[in-house]
């Protein structure tokens, strides 16, 4: 997203200032290996120290087991605890110090997206209501039927009705390939929750906090924190899933009165294809997982910018890149299934049905990356594609966080001196950052008040 704003021209200032955003620089994940009290492990977003170098888990292994591997290869980890920022006051816009993403507030952020490409980049914008679809003899689609604008035609639609999936689920009835089975989760609470006072620290990573038959998340904002239990229907009521969630806003520091929930359903799943014809769909209305590790956003980065590289210059063009479209996201769902499973699947609780299911429906790929990463890690050979939506380094973090332990073959002499010699950089550079960042509340009330330097 930090370079498709770049690209567009948006001001990150702006952009910080008017969607209420802030700086997040991985996840930070509690309770999901036993449930207990310092059950917390990061999968931070910068790649660990060395990667591509030597073989890190291996050595890690052998010469520091009792560290947590997120934290011995990589200074980000340490940068969350200490809630510190990912750059600089002085840092230019988009530039990193740490590799970092934003949070949010995705109501402004569609108004301040609107009035960039309204006014900036000639975007013509009509709001209406899609009556129907009108199609070509062929079966392409001709025109949109709107109430107040009438027809509107195109050669090109994209789908990007969310989960109505008007055009490609419900004209094309091109189907949902359900992965309920794998990935339990269909409902969310989500909830805004006030801070206690303007002091109060804004956290720099998502935190997602294990519950017995689901997860917690809970973002960190300027003005508010954006919370939310995500759960399975199937082993939960809606009542004791709002009972959960009000619980942990009490013991986070939350009012005991916060507000409203809003209840938010969904089918886990994607579409059988995602470019019928001359539609593609981009975004809920082409499937939707669940939030955890955020992969919803990644997706319509990825679709877009596919698009826009492959945009068809003819119809006769059309099929052919429809056809590669849809082999690339039916691979990048299904890893981004795999990847999301895996932190189930690693999962040592057995509290209750929940996670017991968890282990009697892995899918064939990860069952056999699981087998092959009992004497290796995760290497580019497991994700070969030049764009994966979660690199292989993400898949280490989760795996020897969550304490999966391999057998490795014993490493050369030098290959461990190596591999320490990243140790000691990666915590050189802890120390470094954490003296000369500034905490992530501080940078962002500087932002507000002076902007950060453009580029
Ligand atoms: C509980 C939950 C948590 C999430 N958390 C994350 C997260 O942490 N990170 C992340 O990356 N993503 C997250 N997502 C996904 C993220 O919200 C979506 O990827 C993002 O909002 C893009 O959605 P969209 O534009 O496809 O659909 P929507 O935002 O649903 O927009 C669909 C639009 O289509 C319009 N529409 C529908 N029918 C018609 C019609 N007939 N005529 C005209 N207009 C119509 C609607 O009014 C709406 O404006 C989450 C999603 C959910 C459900």
């Amino acid at each position: 997203m930090r370079d498709t704003l770049r690209r567009i021209g948006v001001s990150e200032t702006e952009f910080i200032r008017q969607c209420d955003a802030s700086f997040k620089q991985g996840s930070r994940f509690n309770g999901w290996v036993n449930g207990h009290a310092d059950d917390v492990y990061f999968h931070p977003f910068v790649m660990p120290q060395g990667w591509g170098e030597v073989d890190l888990p291996s050595a890690w292994q052998a010469q520091h087991p009792d560290i947590p591997f997120a934290d011995l290869v990589s200074y980000q980890p340490h940068l969350c605890v200490q809630g510190c920022a990912p750059k600089q006051t002085v840092t230019p816009e988009y530039a990193a110090v740490a590799n970092y993403g934003y949070h949010l507030d995705a109501g402004k952020f569609g108004l301040f997206l609107r009035a960039h490409c309204t006014e900036k980049l000639g975007v013509r914008y009509l709001a209406d209501h899609v009556l129907a679809i009108n199609s070509h003899p062929d079966g392409d689609i001709a025109s949109l039927q709107t109430a107040a604008n009438g027809a509107l035609e195109g050669d090109l639609f994209i789908d990007c009705t969310g989960m109505q999936s008007l055009l490609l689920g419900k004209h094309y009835q091109v189907p949902l390939v359900s992965q309920q089975h794998v990935l339990f989760n269909d409902t969310a609470l989500a909830i805004q929750v006030p801070y206690p006072d303007a002091h109060t620290p804004i956290a720099a990573q998502t935190s997602a906090t294990a519950q017995s038959a689901g997860w917690i998340w809970d973002i960190g904002l300027p003005t508010r924190r954006g919370v939310g239990h995500v759960y399975a229907r199937a082993y939960q009521s809606d009542d004791e899933a709002e009972a959960t969630l009000r619980q942990y806003i009490r013991a986070t520091g939350g009012p005991a009165d916060a507000g409203a929930v809003r209840q938010i359903k969904f089918e886990p799943g994607y579409r059988q294809r995602f470019w019928q014809r001359n539609c593609v769909a981009i975004g809920l209305s082409a499937g939707f997982i669940e939030p955890l590790e955020a992969s919803a956003l990644a997706l319509v980065e990825m679709s877009a910018t596919m698009l826009a590289d492959e945009l068809p210059a003819s119809r006769a063009a059309m099929d052919i890149v429809a056809a590669r479209f849809n082999e690339t996201f039916s691979y990048r769902w299904e890893r981004v299934i795999d990847f999301l499973k895996l932190h189930y699947v690693l999962s040592q609780r057995r509290d209750s049905a929940y996670w017991r299911d968890q282990q009697s429906t892995i899918p064939a790929r990860l069952r056999d990356l699981l087998t092959l990463w009992q004497h290796r890690a995760p290497t580019r050979n497991d994700f070969p594609r030049i764009e994966e939506v979660f690199p292989t380094a993400s898949y280490q973090y989760i795996l020897y966080g969550m304490g999966f332990r391999s057998t490795f073959r014993p490493a050369a002499p030098q290959q461990a001196a190596l591999a320490d010699g990243y140790f000691r950089e990666a915590a050189s550079l802890t120390r470094r950052m954490l003296a000369a960042l500034p905490d992530n509340r501080s940078l962002l009330a500087h932002i507000r008040q002076h902007g950060l330097q453009a580029i």
